[in-house]
C-alpha cells in the first residue's frame, strides 16, 4: 500500500486559487483536502495519506502506521 499526497491549492495539479472557479476537478480537489483522517479526525490536507480499500476511509500515513505498529511508531 503506497501513501499518496494531495496537490495543494494553486499548484500545477491542485485546485485553482479562485474558490469560485467552477471547475469540477477543482471542487473535487478541495473536497479531498478537507477529508478527515479516520484515526485522528483532522483534515488530510497536505500530509501523506492512505485510502483503506475495505472501508473507504482516508487516513494519514503516520496515523495508519501508528495503528498497525504501535510499538514502532514515532511520536506516539
Ligand atoms: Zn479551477
Ligand atoms: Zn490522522
Amino acid at each position: 500500500m503506497a501513501a499518496g499526497a494531495l496537490p495543494d491549492i494553486g499548484t500545477e495539479y491542485g485546485p485553482c486559487t479562485d474558490a469560485g472557479c467552477g471547475h469540477r476537478d477543482c471542487a473535487q480537489g478541495r473536497i479531498d483536502l478537507e477529508r478527515l483522517c479516520a484515526h485522528c479526525g483532522e483534515a488530510i490536507a497536505l500530509r501523506l495519506f492512505y485510502k483503506i480499500p475495505e472501508t473507504g476511509d482516508w487516513v494519514h500515513a503516520t496515523c495508519e502506521e501508528a495503528a498497525v505498529n504501535p510499538d514502532t511508531a514515532p511520536h506516539r
